[in-house]
């Protein structure tokens, strides 16, 4: 199934998230991973690209697990800085003979050495590539808080305009902890008159080192209300983890509160974490 058409079912979607691990030997663990995340039934788990591509085959394996095994949709990710068009066209027919219909095309990290393929420059370039090469539902990522790289937030709106009139389907948000920018960026791309549907990105954060990896990362905000949590809690696992899971059913509460229907989970594979997020919204969910 197509992600597009899930996200227009009017229900509450929640998807999850697992990255592929460092070694081969390894990924029969993550498939058990997404076995414990399949039960509970997600709208979609997503597969994360190693950085430069460097576990493709990982992805790839994983994805057709998520989708044939586990018969949950599943999302792709693709990252194409340095990839060659011949490289991109591999996968893409590899996912098409696997059905797996939904890639989350991305740009990825700018490799440091500067040699590399340039048949792809900007997301936007993959994004068009995918579809002028298949049927496949494409989505593409987006920064409440502007991308890290971007001049102004201003600036990084146009860039996701192009991405619409290159045929994304969806994007998906980075992580947010405070819901009003979230709520400040939907209205950025109204103003922009960006109208494609827009997954929002929550993260829960389960353990106190998270916090410092993520704002490293991602740039993200942490507001005071989740830092006061941290100083509390971080030093007790059990009750950052509890924390932390209530904080992200908080916001996705507030979300669908405020007609915020798609929330995609930064899961990380760790089920446990996806189960007590799903208890918490039992309800919610019926
Ligand atoms: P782009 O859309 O190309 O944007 C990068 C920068 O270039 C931005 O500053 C943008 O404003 C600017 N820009 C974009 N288009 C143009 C244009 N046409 N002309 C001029 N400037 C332009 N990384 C991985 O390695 N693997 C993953 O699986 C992965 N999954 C992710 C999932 C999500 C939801 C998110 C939010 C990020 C993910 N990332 C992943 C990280 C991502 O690869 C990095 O954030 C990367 O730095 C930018 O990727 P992008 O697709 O947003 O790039």
């Amino acid at each position: 199934m197509k992600i597009k058409d899930i996200l227009q079912n009017g229900k509450l979607n929640l998807s999850l998230e697992v990255f592929p691990p460092k070694e081969w030997l390894k990924v029969d663990d993550t498939l058990r991973v997404v076995d414990q995340m399949a039960l509970l039934r997600p709208s979609f788990i997503s597969v994360t690209y190693g950085a430069a591509g460097g576990t493709k085959a990982y992805t790839k394996k994983i994805a057709e697990h998520i989708q044939n095994e586990s018969k949950i949709p599943a999302l792709a990710h693709l990252t194409c800085v340095g990839a060659s068009k011949e490289q991109a066209d591999e996968l893409l027919t590899a996912f098409r003979q696997s059905s797996v219909t939904n890639i989350l095309a991305l740009r990825g990290d700018i490799p440091s050495d500067s040699e590399y393929p340039k048949d792809f420059i900007h997301a936007s370039d993959l994004i068009r590539y995918i579809k002028d090469h298949g049927d496949f539902c494409v989505g593409g990522a987006c920064y409440p808080e502007g991308h890290p790289e971007a001049a102004s937030i201003d600036r990084d709106m146009d860039m996701l305009k192009i991405k619409e009139d290159s045929g994304v389907d969806f994007f998906t948000t980075q992580m947010f902890f405070d819901n009003n920018i979230f709520y400040c960026f939907l209205n950025k791309l109204y103003q922009k008159q960006i109208n494609t549907p827009v997954i929002a990105g929550v993260m829960p954060i389960t353990a106190a080192s998270q916090v410092k990896r993520v704002m490293k990362l991602s740039g993200t905000v942490v507001p005071p209300r989740f830092r006061a949590i941290v100083e509390k809690f971080g030093d007790n696992p059990a009750a950052m983890q509890q924390a932390g899971i209530v904080y992200a059913a908080e916001q996705i509460i507030d979300l669908y509160a405020n007609g915020v229907q798609n929330v995609h989970v930064y899961t990380m594979n760790k089920p446990q974490v996806a189960t007590a997020l799903k208890n918490n919204l039992q309800e919610i969910l019926k």
